[in-house]
């Protein structure tokens, strides 16, 4: 049977369902969710979008702008008044005038695009885009609500105890040895055990282990929330039957769970992902083949988890009526710029090998899904590099200021060759291999360790009023997929 607070939680649903539902009637609306783990791509990949429809990018494969069917898209107010609005502007100067990468995503945030454009049966149209920003890490939270503190609990640590976290969890372990969940709750036992379990999710982030799957994702990502105690629980080390004794420390960690739930989850789902149209799903996969075999497999691991939340509100929670209204999901594996473009097919294989494996367990009843290899700004150019009597296809781009590779210092002014190399064509192979995997770096190249390289934004130049346009690869691809069908 469902709960009161299901019921009050459904209720407020259809309300904004059919608010909703009324806009949509005088006016199309499309909204657009961007997710991804932090430093994926959302706010550069945004930043792309925007100015690709109000300035006209090259585009030859979204199909209404390349013909000539969009008159005009422009900026309107943001229309949700709780939400910050994207920082575009800004983010853009940054990115062309300063040839800096803007400030990533770290909470929620919207913009609304008008597209005014020409059926293809000749008549006006407008359709009003709205393109909403949030952390992944918010969106693998929504398996939580299944879930109780107990179960939460024996999955996070069990997962601890695996590599490469365990060694990072020491410390925590440590703490939480000394423990009694019997004990009568303290704030200061839990304040200590919250931050050690904190830090211990932020080493697994840190790029040299790049994990994926780290719920709660507010840990990280605090947003408005930092300190309060909705935000301040650990795992304890509990039966997942319980009971919890009252007054006990182990009650004190459930009851701040539940309230994580009612307090961060249950609006995210009500006021935001539920309300989604469309979404992308940015993933850094680059990034985990750097780090090895056991990011891949977290990776895959939280592809899954994302896949899961598709599901959610079609099965148990809620009925349906208030069904995610999702019908089409992209996933892309971003800076694909990093990479020749012999190999942009084989990022798009890989993911989809890696989404396949996950989708087994998921399955995404009523969306298309599709996959995309991009970069939403290039920052690189190809080029062929003579090695002796070898001809290397290498990238050149300008690697930010006080990037090291191979003991060398840049100045953020020096293009530079690098051999990005291939990328394995049997995922299989790679998965069982010694975790040796040289990945982004090819065999054949004598200086190869620039992997870890980060290149500053491209060098523009342009004579037209409007200003340069962005270069990017398969940006248009994207675009096509997720809202092509709504311009025809
Ligand atoms: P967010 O945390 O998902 O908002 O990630 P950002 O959009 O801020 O991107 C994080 C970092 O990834 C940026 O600072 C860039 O260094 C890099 N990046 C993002 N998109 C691209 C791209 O298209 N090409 C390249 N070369 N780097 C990118």
């Amino acid at each position: 049977m469902a709960s009161f607070s299901e019921i009050v939680e459904e209720a407020r649903l259809s309300a904004r369902a059919l608010l909703d539902y009324g806009d949509n009637l005088f006016n199309p609306t499309l909204r657009l969710g961007v997710t991804g783990l932090s430093r994926a791509g959302k706010t550069v990949f945004i930043t792309a979008l925007v100015h690709g429809l109000t300035r006209g990018g090259r585009f030859p494969v979204f199909e209404s702008l390349a013909t000539g069917r969009i008159a005009r898209a422009h900026l309107e107010p943001q229309p949700d008044d709780a939400v910050p609005r994207f920082a575009y502007e800004n983010h853009l100067r940054t990115l062309i005038e300063a040839r800096r990468w803007p400030n990533s995503t770290t909470d929620i945030s919207e913009l609304r695009l008008v597209i005014d454009y020409q059926r293809q049966n000749g008549a006006d149209r407008t359709l009003t885009l709205d393109i909403v920003d949030y952390p992944g890490e918010w969106l693998l939270d929504l398996p939580l609500l299944a879930k109780s503190y107990e179960q939460w609990a024996a999955e996070s640590l069990a997962l601890s105890r695996q590599q490469p976290r365990a060694p990072l969890a020491l410390q925590w372990h440590a703490q939480l040895a000394t423990l009694d969940a019997h004990a009568h709750e303290d704030e200061q036992v839990t304040l200590a055990a919250a931050k050690l379990f904190t830090e211990y999710l932020r080493a697994c982030r840190d790029e040299r282990f790049a994990m994926s799957l780290l719920p709660p994702g507010r840990f990280l990502m605090p947003g408005n929330l930092a300190g309060s105690p909705a935000l301040t629980f650990a795992p304890l080390d509990v039966p997942v039957e319980g009971p919890a004794p009252e007054g006990s420390l182990w009650a004190m960690m459930r009851r701040r769970y539940e309230a994580y739930k009612d307090v961060v989850v249950r609006p995210f789902f009500r006021d935001h992902f539920s309300r989604l149209d469309r979404q992308i799903v940015l993933v850094d996969a680059l990034a985990a083949f750097n780090a090895g075999p056991e990011a891949l497999h977290d990776l895959e691991a939280a592809l899954a988890g994302i896949l899961d939340c598709f599901r959610i509100g079609r099965a148990t929670f809620f009925s349906a009526l208030f069904r995610p209204r999702i019908d089409r999901i992209l996933f892309a594996a971003t800076k694909a710029d990093h990479l020749h473009h012999s190999s942009h097919d084989r990022l798009e294989a890989i993911l989809r090998r890696m989404l396949d494996r996950a989708a087994t367990r998921a399955e995404v009843a009523g969306a298309a899904v599709d996959v995309v290899a991009l970069a939403a700004v290039r920052a690189t150019r190809e080029a062929t590099v003579a090695r002796g009597r070898d001809k290397l296809p290498s990238i050149l781009g300008t690697p930010v200021n006080g990037e090291v590779a191979n003991g060398e210092i840049f100045d953020g002014e020096t293009e530079v060759a690098t051999f990005p190399g291939d990328l394995p064509v049997d995922l299989d192979a790679f998965f069982s291999s010694d975790g040796a995997f040289r990945g982004l770096t090819s065999a054949s190249a004598e200086k190869a360790d620039f992997r870890f390289l980060r290149f500053r934004p491209p060098l523009l130049a342009s004579d037209d009023a409007e200003g340069p346009a962005l270069p990017h690869i398969r940006l248009d691809r994207a675009l096509q997929f997720l809202i092509g069908d709504r311009l025809q």
